[in-house]
């Protein structure tokens, strides 16, 4: 019997009891999948990790906190024995045989009636893997196959979906390892790309051939003829049938007039779907080691733009109340304005020596960091040179990171 191969079957759970005997770390591995696929999960063991009592605090699994029962299987249409004791999986597998209900056993392959492959998906495939009782071996080969076929080696390539519509994608902060699987996706996906100065340039390159990009760079000036004319591009396309990706660095709704688009579709009827990008204020000080929060350091950050200099008629920037603002400030589009906005802020009360650090070009090649203070920032702006886009991080948080330069910072709170 153990010689003949599997039989291989993608099975459909949803709604359907699935019982899960064991509550460890295998289980925790299995769970989620299991819920994925709309699976009624049932675990059946006195004690679980937190990760699956989690999923029972929200609902998603029910837990029976006690020893098996035969009896759990009554109503299962498949069960995993993953308990780390070998006779209470042989007892799962007995009731399993017995009530004709497909059984994966943790803890030896050769007992089990049933094999969970190693799986992966990519776009709307999934690719399963069944070794011979080789994990390691199986997981290798599942992941070069998905590799393969995200990067198109393998012929994964079907007939683009036509689906119209517009795509607003977040292409994160320059770096092109940093956009998401799903705006990635959207991007290979595309009919169209309207792409901004800031949004990921690398990854254009490997759009297909066929695909019309049209850089907002070369748009008429003026940050409202141009705004327009982008809405009118993307409707008109997406109109025409196009599937059209409006792409931009950092995260389209952060500074990024990203609403302004999903309103011009809503108005003509063209259907908008969002994906979210990593965003600048938060990414750009990380990568650059610097953490927007730290504990006993600063329980806020606070993001501002900084294109308009402080009192400006038009700015919606209580400055006076930013100054009195004990956390991490971000600045954003702020190079220009930053020496209006250090006084500001020492106006406010901030101190003269509070840390600054200038990141421009975050997670690019040029990447690099000047360290200042409120006091100083103005001339070490001039002094360095410095020119968007750059992110400014004022606050203690920038000392944490750099205690050679700030000293250390002392926390307000103790333990843990
Ligand atoms: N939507 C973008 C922000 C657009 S506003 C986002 O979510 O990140 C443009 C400003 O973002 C720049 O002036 C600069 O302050 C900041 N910025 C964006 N990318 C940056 C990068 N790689 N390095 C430093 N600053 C960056």
């Amino acid at each position: 019997m153990d010689d003949f191969p599997t039989y291989p079957s993608g099975l459909r759970l949803a709604d359907r009891r699935v019982v899960v005997v064991g509550g460890g770390h295998v289980a925790q591995r299995r769970v989620p999948q299991l819920i994925a696929a709309g699976a009624e999960v049932h675990v059946v063991a006195p004690e679980v990790t937190p990760a699956i009592e989690g999923l029972v605090g929200s609902g998603e699994v029910t837990w029976h906190e006690r020893g098996f029962a035969d009896t759990d299987l009554d109503e299962a249409w498949y069960c995993i024995a993953a308990t780390d004791l070998p006779e209470v999986n042989e007892r799962v597998s007995r009731a399993a045989e017995e009530r004709r209900v497909f059984c994966v056993r943790a803890d030896d392959a050769t007992r089990a009636t049933a094999w969970t492959p190693a799986t992966g998906r990519h776009d709307g495939i999934t690719v399963a893997v069944l070794g011979n009782r080789e994990p390691q071996r199986s997981a290798r080969i599942r992941d070069e196959i998905v590799e393969q076929m995200r990067e198109g080696v393998l012929a994964a390539r079907r007939q683009r979906r036509r689906t119209p519509g517009v795509v607003l994608v977040g292409g994160g902060p320059g770096d092109p390892e940093l956009i998401s699987v799903a705006g990635r996706k959207a991007l290979m996906d595309a009919d169209v790309v309207v792409a901004d100065r800031l949004a990921p340039r690398e990854l254009l390159g490997d759009l297909p051939a066929d695909v019309e990009l049209v850089d907002v760079a070369k748009l008429p000036r003026g940050r409202s003829a141009q705004q327009e004319e982008i809405n009118r591009v993307i409707v008109d396309r997406a109109l025409a049938g196009k599937r059209v990706v409006r792409f931009k660095g950092g995260d389209n709704f952060v500074f990024g007039r990203g609403y302004e688009e999903v309103i011009a579709c809503r108005e003509a009827g063209v259907p908008v779907t969002v994906v979210p990008g990593l965003t600048s204020p938060v990414s750009v000080p990380a990568v650059a080691g610097i953490p927007v929060t730290h504990r006993g350091v600063a329980h806020e950050f606070t993001v501002i733009s900084g294109h308009l200099p402080p009192g400006h008629p038009d700015s919606l920037t209580e400055w006076s109340a930013v100054a009195r603002l004990r956390g991490t400030l971000v600045l954003m589009m702020a190079v220009q304005n930053a020496p209006l906005i250090a006084e500001a802020l020492l106006a406010g009360g901030r101190a003269p020596t509070t840390p600054v650090a200038v990141v421009c070009d975050g997670t690019m090649p040029g990447e690099r960091t000047v360290l200042s203070t409120l006091a100083t920032l103005a001339v070490d702006l001039e002094a360095e040179q410095v020119k968007p886009p750059a992110i400014i991080v004022v606050g203690d948080v920038v000392a944490v990171a750099h205690p050679e330069r700030f000293g250390a910072v002392p926390s307000t709170e103790e333990g843990d």
